[in-house]
């Protein structure tokens, strides 16, 4: 066994992201949310005409509504002052999004439309299996805020009392700020399986003790900060919420692990890194980071410049026949570091990557062609799957659409990706060690 074994299945939902997609069709593996409800979530019926209901209230939230859609490409227009594109977008999206809310879905979930809002982050459930062995159920990141996560654990039926590690990538709010409320969910949902178990429905005792007889494991990096904020060009214009401390997450019944070094977990199946080493000269880290260093107790402190955002940490996972999969939450390392870093490490064919690339905004916009042409020409073979989410941007995503064509799917919350192995091409040798042309 390399640094972890080589799985069966690999199944991936999206609870967390910038976006859903529907209407996108998907490369062979992938399921859109709405197919999923009607075809294993038991959908519930119109009483009248006797169909299978399209249920929006209780799908995922993750997409902007059209008022807020339109406010956001209006504010970009002005910044980026390319008024024509973007008012000719933002007209475009604000009637498809009108006409979507009231020609075809039928009230009130048209007013629901209308009230959802994205959430800006990241969350993924990963499922491994390998023939023979128990599965494991792994959650990596939480998303930025309590509502988002627990809406979209209820909409996809994540069997939360499955899941027996929490993995945070980095310590950012839109990756950390749903841990606490993903906790609270799981020990309710394992509270209440272990009452129902233990008691017929008459004979239920009233019971104040809600910790959970099955811990679960946070796996986090240990450097902590007190605050982080965004300082572009020096000023200080935001901090992000507050992680979530290691007292309020034990005390929720979980077992804080820290790591900084690379670590296999759920039954030696995934892998997750240690820091990423910084090696790429395009790639500079999140521009404008800080972070307050300082007393919590006096209050006295100040802002660092703090780019590197070293606590970052990838996940992989090694599919039979098929090779990796990587999970890069946010890529403030630099995906090409992120990819550098496993080829020398795992030695096998990049199958999928997967996560925010973190080249949005304008000052990031150079780094994208060096980029692309890492990860479909210098790298060979290239990867059969790139999912740009949550931070990659605009740009990003079309460029790699035009170098990977399907091959770039847009994947969003509420999608499922299924990632069946195949032994036998392992067993004929043709599974080979990935090139990086110079
Ligand atoms: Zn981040
Ligand atoms: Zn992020």
């Amino acid at each position: 066994m390399g640094l972890v074994k080589t799985v069966d299945k690999l199944t991936v939902t999206f609870l967390v992201d910038n976006s859903i997609e529907w209407f996108t069709k998907l490369p062979p593996g992938f399921t859109h949310e709405m197919r999923l409800h009607l075809s294993e979530h038991d959908p519930p019926i119109d009483e009248v005409t006797g169909a299978p209901l399209l249920d929006f209230e209780n799908y995922c939230c993750g997409n902007v509504s059209p008022i807020l859609r339109t406010l956001c490409l209006i504010e970009v227009s002005w910044v980026e002052d390319r008024k024509e594109i973007f008012t000719a977008r933002t007209t475009l999206l604000t009637y498809l999004g009108f006409f979507i809310s009231f020609c075809v879905l039928p009230s009130p979930s048209a007013i629901a439309y209308l009230l959802v809002v994205g959430a800006h982050g990241f969350s993924a459930l990963i499922e491994t299996e390998v023939e023979g062995e128990e599965s494991h159920v792994v959650l990596f990141d939480t998303g930025p805020e309590s509502r988002s996560i627990a809406r979209n654990v209820a909409a996809m039926k994540v069997p939360l009392d499955r899941i027996e590690r929490v993995i945070l990538s980095h310590w950012h709010s839109d990756h950390s700020g749903g841990l606490l409320s993903f906790l609270r969910l799981r020990n309710e949902a394992i509270h209440h399986q272990d009452k129902s178990e233990s008691n017929p429905p008459q004979q239920q005792q009233p019971d104040s003790d809600t910790t959970p007889t099955k811990p679960i494991i946070a796996d986090l990096h240990p450097d902590r900060p007190i605050a982080r904020g965004i300082a572009p060009l020096g000023k200080l214009i935001g901090q992000l919420n507050p992680d979530p401390t290691f007292e309020a997450i034990e005390a929720l019944g979980a077992v804080v692990e820290t790591h900084k070094e690379g670590h296999a977990v759920a039954g030696d199946t995934v892998y997750v890194s240690g820091e990423i080493p910084r090696i790429t000269h395009f790639e500079q880290g999140l521009l404008g980071a800080v972070r307050w260093k300082g007393d919590v107790k006096t209050k006295q402190g100040e802002w660092v410049p703090e780019e590197d955002i070293m606590d970052e940490r990838y996940a992989v996972i090694d599919v039979a026949g098929k090779g990796l999969v990587i999970f890069s939450a946010c890529s403030h390392a630099g995906i090409v570091n992120v990819v550098r870093d496993v080829v020398s490490k795992f030695q096998r064919p990049i199958h999928m990557i997967i996560g925010g690339l973190h080249l949005a905004t304008p000052d990031l916009i150079e780094r994208i062609e060096p980029t692309v042409d890492f990860l479909t020409n210098k790298l060979r073979p290239a990867p059969t799957y790139i999912l740009p989410m949550h931070c990659s941007g605009f740009a990003c995503k079309i460029a790699l659409e035009r170098a990977l064509g399907e091959g770039c799917v847009p994947a969003g919350t509420g999608i499922r990706a299924i990632i069946d192995g195949n032994r036998k091409l392992e067993e004929e040798g043709r599974m080979w060690a990935p090139t990086i042309a110079s």
